[in-house]
């Protein structure tokens, strides 16, 4: 860790974005949040590689913030030759962390790609380039929705773990209880390296809903009730949002969590309230 990385290895994510309004906003954000010193920032990858370019441009321009930028990079619908290009030029832009995905093929695009899973993805980089790049992967304390069980799910995690992967950064969760059950069960099957809890803002109820659907990830009764009752009023959504994901990041981190992955939506205000309510 170098000395201006922030000690609780906090790490906030970026999609790319698609307009000029977005990405100097995206630049706003990016300055707000480098004042807290990430251990680094990431940048999504759309599927089939779709957003290559708009992922490298957005890496780019946050990496001028000095900073570690990691891109994500997902391999189903790619080829390996493509796949291959894509981590020479990585390498030869600087860049040594990327986030390694199977991702998800909207439906009618392509086939599957050569590499059907995030472990042979992880297992290709490390073939390619070594230990150029420091790689981490996606967990689901809650389980992958296509998984069929819990257990299978966890067992082809650890397996991902092991074809190389150096952290782990998780789908977001509103249980702690599902973090801290997740990260024993990994640890009994030898799984060792850090496990990051990623942590999303609540800041609109519907878009939250729809793509907790999408991703399996579940909103407690107590939370859906209070957030549906707030209807249209978001400075009331805001106000329960920041003090329920405030007090999960603080169980999270007096449980032992090695740090926070931050899903920004480009946006700093609802994280950074975060940040000013919790402690290491
Ligand atoms: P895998 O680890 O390959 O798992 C997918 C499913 O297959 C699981 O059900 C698993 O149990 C099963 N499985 C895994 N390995 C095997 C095997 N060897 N044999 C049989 N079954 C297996 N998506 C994007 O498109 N772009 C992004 O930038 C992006 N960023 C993300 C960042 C994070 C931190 C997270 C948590 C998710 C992100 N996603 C992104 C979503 C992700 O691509 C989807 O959740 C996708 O469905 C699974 O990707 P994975 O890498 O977890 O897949």
């Amino acid at each position: 860790m170098s000395a201006h990385e922030h000690p609780l290895g906090i790490s906030f994510e970026f999609f790319p974005p698609n307009t000029e309004a977005g990405h100097e906003k995206l630049m706003r954000t990016r300055d707000a949040l480098a004042a807290r010193r990430p251990r680094f920032f990431s940048v999504t990858y759309g599927a089939g590689g779709s957003t290559q370019h708009r992922t490298l441009n957005t890496v780019r321009a946050v990496r001028e913030s000095g900073f570690t930028t990691a891109p994500h990079l997902s391999c189903i619908g790619s080829e390996k030759a493509a796949l291959r290009d894509l981590l020479v030029q990585y390498r030869e832009e600087g860049i040594d962390s990327l986030v390694a995905l199977r991702g998800d093929l909207p439906s009618g695009m392509g086939g599957v790609g050569e590499l059907r899973y995030a472990n042979e993805l992880v297992e290709f980089i490390r073939e390619e380039t070594g230990d150029h790049f420091e790689i981490a992967v996606a967990a689901y304390p809650e389980s992958h929705p296509q998984a069929p069980s819990f257990d299978r799910d966890l067992e082809n995690f650890a397996r991902k773990m092991k074809a190389g992967a150096d952290l782990a950064i998780t789908q977001y969760f509103f249980t702690a209880d599902a973090y801290f059950h997740f990260v024993e069960r990994a640890r009994a099957l030898g799984v060792e390296a850090p496990i990051v809890p990623g942590i999303m803002p609540i800041t609109n109820y519907t878009k939250l809903a729809r793509f907790s659907d999408a991703c399996g990830a579940e909103i407690p009764r107590w939370i859906r009730k209070q957030l549906e009752a707030y209807g249209d009023d978001s400075a009331a959504i805001a106000a329960f949002g920041e003090e329920v994901i405030s007090r999960l990041c603080q169980r999270l981190l007096d449980g032992g969590a090695p740090g926070l992955h931050f899903y920004t939506l480009n946006q700093a205000e609802p994280t950074l309230k975060v940040l000013d309510n919790i402690s290491a």
